[in-house]
């Protein structure tokens, strides 16, 4: 009797054994089953090493990439100029969609499996303005990129060297190291550090409104061309003469803001930088761009003068740039910058969520108000209107010192103050020259391209 109930627990035993293992099975399966689905070990999802199924689309659905057959957009200039977007064939283009977004290219249901033809993946991207943006920059270095403040969508992300994904002569020269595809591979909006040069004005500013408070109102500062500091001088392309805040903002005076640098001092700086977002990468649907860099130079210093002004160590991401241009103009909070929009079936049925998220940085919603004030009179005062039509944009031009004898980098970031067109953006042209003259007139492009002025 007594062996008989041994038995009978230890059966007893083993049958629960096997149902919590069960359990266990089927709960790992539906929670993890789309990852194992998509991932490169599962020979259905993928042929030769890459995915075969699933197509991705720009915004207005057009193919720009099908993993069945391996084939890219039509056009050679628009396979070159959403190159980054979508990744290259040999896999050396870490920020490409085809590699990043397969969990949402594979069309798998937890019931019913793997289906052949897998998901359509839109993303947010329109591929025009990317061709557009990439012309724009006539086969010099840099980037540019749009993003819509109100939603994240980004509609125009380009990386410049780009090439043609399916031409075996441009595949083998950037291979071979050819200069002309320098850095090809890297995607210069989420991965590239730049000298921002006078767009960090704005952070310096932001410093200055907060801390000095109302001694901005009766700021004022005589420009003669060279500021001394200890015997050596923060220089400006010319003799600026009297200004006021606005007027420094607007004319980027050097020895201005290198004075305000001196008089807020290097913590103050570094701790706006870091609230702007500036000093930590932003998360762009599951890619965090690149960490920029400030450092404290020593109070009273040359160095801190020149690191108020953008120059000195500083460094930025043109990502990070971006999202800080939307946040002032949401007055301090803004959707971070995202890459994909829907996910659906071949017949169209939603088939994965789309996650959003909110960037924020420290600034008081006033402070954002009077910089967007600031960045509206840059433009009407300075940069000149004309170019932009009616657009009411907002911005702050950057000429970044490299040295090396090289051209500085030109800079040209902000946003448009209008419901209907709320987009932010940024331009980075290395070795460009001027930022208001070239960045800017990039940018002008861009925009009036993105709100259909040229319609008009
Ligand atoms: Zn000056």
């Amino acid at each position: 009797m007594k062996q008989l109930r041994r038995r009978t627990l230890f059966v007893l035993f083993f049958a629960l054994a096997l149902l919590a293992g069960t359990v266990l099975l089927c709960a790992r399966y539906f929670i993890h089953g789309r990852e194992w689905a998509s991932s490169g070990v599962n020979q259905a999802a993928y042929a030769g090493g890459a995915l075969s199924s699933g197509a991705l689309y720009d915004r207005n659905g057009l193919l720009l990439y099908d993993c069945a057959t391996k084939t890219y957009a039509d056009t050679a200039s628009m396979r070159t100029a959403t190159l980054h977007l979508i990744g290259d064939q040999q896999g050396n283009i870490a920020t490409g969609a085809k590699r990043r977004f397969a969990r949402q290219l594979v069309s798998y249901n937890p019931i019913t499996g793997l289906s052949a033809e897998g998901n359509k993946v839109y993303l947010s991207v329109d591929a025009t303005l990317n061709q557009l943006a990439y012309e724009a920059l006539d086969g010099r270095k840099g980037t540019v990129a749009l993003y819509d403040y109100t939603t994240g969508d980004v509609l125009c992300m380009v990386s410049s060297p780009s090439y043609d994904p399916t031409n075996a002569d441009q595949i083998e020269a950037v291979a071979e190291g050819n200069s002309r595809y320098e850095g090809a591979y890297v995607n210069r909006f989420l991965s590239a550090l730049y000298t921002p040069g006078s767009t960090f004005k704005l952070v310096t500013a932001a410093a200055a409104i907060e801390t000095l408070g109302r001694e901005v109102d009766s700021f004022s500062f005589h420009c003669t061309g060279s500021y001394e500091i200890r015997g050596e001088t923060v220089t400006c392309p010319s003799a600026h003469g009297d200004l006021d805040f606005a007027g420094a903002l607007a004319n980027s005076c050097n020895g201005a803001f290198a004075a305000l640098a001196l008089e807020l001092g290097g913590d103050a700086l570094e701790q706006y930088a870091q609230s702007a977002g500036l000093l930590e990468g932003v998360e762009v649907s599951g890619m965090t761009s690149a960490a920029g860099r400030f450092d404290v130079a020593s109070p009273g210093s040359l160095n801190l003068g020149w690191s108020g002004v953008g120059q000195y160590h500083d460094q930025v991401n043109p990502a990070s740039m971006l999202t800080l241009m939307g946040c002032i103009a949401r007055g301090g909070s803004a959707p971070t910058p995202r890459l994909l929009t829907r996910v659906t079936s071949q017949s169209g049925v939603p088939a994965a969520l789309v996650s959003r998220s909110e960037s924020a940085i420290g600034w008081d919603k006033s402070t954002c108000e009077a910089l967007k004030t600031l960045m509206r009179n840059n433009v009407t005062e300075v940069y000149g209107q004309s170019r932009f039509g009616e657009l009411a944009v907002c911005a702050k031009s950057g000429t970044a010192e490299v040295g090396g004898g090289l051209s500085p980098h030109a800079w040209f970031v902000g946003f448009l103050d209008e419901p209907t067109h709320p987009y932010a953006f940024v331009v980075v042209v290395e070795n460009g020259g001027g930022g208001s003259s070239v960045a800017g007139g990039i940018a002008a492009q861009l925009l009036r391209a993105a709100c259909g002025e040229d319609e008009k």
